[in-house]
């Protein structure tokens, strides 16, 4: 069957109206990413595109934990409900948990909890497993997990009641370690999400009002979206002995003696990561993916035509020629039915970064047809010199991808001296506003809340770790006190 010049659907560009661009990008009418037809709000069908990109983004953090001495495990889906709860301000997580009680027709005799995050499933074992200061640091990571949370509004990779989930859970005798982990985590997130996946972010320390539930410090890093708002990537938190408290994980230290340990856990946010991606360096025709984490780097498209059956042979023949002599790269030949122009239209869709056409001109003079995703220039390159071309092309594209996202990013990060101005700057432009603040201590928070009312939703993300160089005469742009921080402001999700 010919599915003639059938263009696949995306009807709004992404500057004018993201929110429904973003919608049609991860639809039938766009790359095909997350069916929400599933029939269950809040939990969508990953579709293979999709899962193949998630599948790069794992693979990617799997390295970079496992380079620094994490163990990957798998725990049960579900908890017990008397473990749930032992970490007090931890059991904040309660009202957004999902309870199985009942097995066929029968109540079962102790309900169970759906994971909300892993801390209170993974460490009761943590503190069976955990004997002396010999067994630390302890590092281990569970990766390719769903979790589940009672969300109220739903929207595939922003936020779900069923999404996809990494973490780590790190072990330590000193606190001094676990500042060390968070930098390290730091760095991790940098490799993957900015180095490799070319999305610009500002790592966060959140005021005292805003940490996780059950952790002493919380850092995040959070990239823009192109609506302005702001998207946390994932999160690393300084639990302290709050939880080593809870679940009693103990250990004999040097001298003989039990002492509770500290603990740190990473959570990068596959789903807000995999949002950032599509949203950031998409365009109007669909997907831009990186070279390096594209499933497939480049498709070969044969041009050819039915009604020509000798040349199409040679043509095809070619196709294969090429893939073979390229194949240290993910490459596919797309030799279905459908029309050379339906084919472009699709795979720049899908947002695979390299096109080659090879048609009959092609294989007289021995050249294939090079087309860059990003800019779509049409590069005649000789086959000998094609690995090396692609090499090249695929650094080029990386750098226009990287530098569209910086300066996209830099543009919309402003600062702001009075509350007037930050509401004004919040109102037209959104992104971050850095502004001087009181103090990121729980007293802070009502000013946190007057900004909140006064900019419809803006919210403290919290000072730049490390942080920044304080404003030394400043007052805080609410209460006029001495301003002892810089603070980014942003609307969120
Ligand atoms: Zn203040």
């Amino acid at each position: 069957m010919v599915n003639d010049e059938k263009k696949l659907g995306i009807t709004v560009k992404k500057d004018e109206n993201f929110s429904e661009w973003f919608t049609q990008v991860c639809s039938e009418q766009g790359a095909k990413l997350a069916d929400v037809r599933y029939g269950v709000q809040g939990f969508v069908v990953h579709r293979p595109w999709a899962f193949r990109i998630l599948r790069e983004i794992y693979g990617l953090l799997e390295n970079e934990v496992e380079e620094d001495n994490h163990e990957p495990f798998l725990f049960p889906t579900v908890i017990k409900e008397e473990n749930l709860q032992k970490e007090k301000e931890h059991a904040g997580f309660a009202p957004d948990v999902f309870w199985v009680t009942e097995a066929g027709d029968k109540k079962i005799e102790e309900k169970v909890a759906l994971r909300p995050t892993g801390e209170t499933q993974i460490y009761p074992m943590y503190s069976l497993w955990l004997r002396s200061y010999n067994d630390l640091p302890f590092k281990g990571y569970q990766s390719r997990i769903t979790v589940f949370r009672n969300e109220k509004t739903t929207r595939p990779f922003i936020r779900g009641r069923e999404f996809m989930f990494f973490e780590t859970h790190d072990v330590f005798l000193t606190h001094e370690e676990v500042m060390d982990q968070i930098k390290k985590d730091l760095d991790i997130a940098k490799r993957v999400i900015y180095d490799k996946l070319k999305i610009p972010f500002v790592f966060f320390k959140r005021p005292q009002w805003d940490k996780f539930k059950g952790a002493d410090a919380t850092y995040t890093p959070d990239t823009l979206m192109p609506d302005g708002k702001r998207n946390q990537l994932a999160s690393t938190h300084d639990l302290g002995q709050n939880f080593s408290r809870a679940y009693d994980i103990k250990v004999k230290d040097k001298e003989g003696n039990d002492v509770y340990v500290w603990q740190t856990c990473f959570g990068p946010g596959v789903w807000r990561i995999m949002a950032a991606l599509i949203a950031i360096h998409g365009d109007d025709n669909g997907l831009v993916l990186p070279f390096s984490i594209a499933p497939l780097n480049i498709v070969i498209v044969p041009i050819v035509f039915n009604d020509k059956k000798a040349e199409s042979k040679d043509v095809l023949k070619k196709c294969k020629e090429v893939k073979e002599l390229i194949k240290e790269f993910k490459v596919k030949i797309d030799d279905s039915e459908n029309s050379p122009g339906f084919k472009f239209n699709e795979w720049e869709m899908l947002g695979v970064p390299l096109r080659i056409e090879i048609g009959p001109n092609e294989v007289k003079s021995n050249e294939v047809t090079l087309v860059k995703r990003t800019d779509k220039k049409k590069i005649k390159v000789k086959v000998a010199n094609l690995k090396e071309e692609i090499l090249k092309q695929s650094k080029v594209l990386d750098n226009e991808i990287k530098s569209r996202a910086d300066k996209y990013f830099e543009d919309n990060t402003k600062s702001a001296k009075t509350l007037g101005e930050l509401k004004k700057i919040i109102e037209v432009h959104r992104g971050f506003v850095k502004v001087p603040f009181c103090s990121v201590e729980n007293e802070g928070e009502k000013c946190a809340d007057i900004i909140k009312e006064e900019t419809s939703g803006g919210y403290v993300c919290g000072t730049k770790f490390p942080e920044e160089d304080r404003a030394k005469s400043e007052t805080c742009i609410v209460c006029r006190k001495k301003a002892n921080h810089i603070v980014y402001i942003a609307k969120s999700y």
